[in-house]
């Protein structure tokens, strides 16, 4: 399978930024095809820029949220309607950071997949452990209890979605999981899509959490492991087109 390799920018750019960053990353390609499937997700404010700079370019871009509602008296929400008009191709649903400042409950982050699913957006769904949660030994079973809601909700379609397994206390703390510790958890993850679709091979599962050009390789070396979604990473282009290399 080709490796997708996402970058989630959080809530940092500007317009000059932004096209600065694009641009350095579309300069280092040299129009070569990258070896991974790569996309950006932007800020909702910057996704016409996104647009503007990335279309018929190798790069793909989403959002890095969405709501679970298709449209109506929801001030401040961003309906997947909105999202493909500006021809976004993917959303990132249940960020821990999502879940955990904006009480996000795994029913929340199944209907927000669901309705990408039904306008034809993928949506790359977070699962992860905190680090107390680990030290408890419920790594396992909170993964699985946040992949089960998904898988509840969205049914066959569950082969559409992407999954990214980004423990909580590995995200922006420079504390990278083993590759041996993540591709445990993806196991697990490929085991649970298997027993709900025969086609649970086809499913990315994303490594995330302080992945950088050093320690890409080994990560994305392991069997389970079909890409990364990069963080702090990915707003330098140097180090996200090194990631996407070592990808290869
Ligand atoms: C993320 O925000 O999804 C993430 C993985 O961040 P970082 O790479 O900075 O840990």
């Amino acid at each position: 399978m080709r490796k997708l390799i996402a970058g989630n920018w959080k809530m940092n750019g500007s317009l000059a930024a932004n096209q600065a960053l694009v641009k350095a990353m579309l300069d280092g390609l040299r129009g070569a095809v990258p070896a991974a499937d790569m996309a950006l997700c932007a800020p909702a404010p910057y996704l016409a820029q996104m647009q503007a700079l990335l279309q018929g370019s190798p790069i793909a871009w989403g959002s890095q949220d969405v709501s679970a509602h298709e449209q109506g008296a929801y001030t401040g929400e961003v309906s997947v309607a909105m999202l493909k008009d500006f021809g976004c191709r993917y959303v990132i649903v249940g960020h821990s950071e999502r879940r955990q400042h904006h009480g996000e409950t795994d029913d929340i982050v199944a209907a927000k997949a669901q309705c990408a699913l039904a306008a034809g957006v993928t949506p790359i769904v977070c699962v992860g452990e905190t680090l107390s949660q680990r030290e408890a030994g419920e790594t396992e079973t909170v993964v699985k209890r946040q992949l089960a809601a998904v898988i509840h909700t969205v049914g066959h379609c569950i082969t559409e979605i992407v999954v990214a397994y980004e423990p909580v206390w590995a995200i922006g703390t420079g504390k990278t999981a083993t590759p041996e510790m993540a591709q445990a958890v993806h196991a697990v993850l490929r085991a649970q899509l298997a027993a709900a679709s025969t086609n649970a091979k086809r499913v990315h599962i994303l490594y995330g959490g302080s992945m950088n050009a050093a320690n890409a390789a080994s990560l994305l070396a392991q069997p389970d492991i079909d890409g990364g979604l990069i963080g702090g990473a990915s707003l330098k282009s140097a180090d996200f087109l090194q990631i996407v290399a070592a990808a290869a």
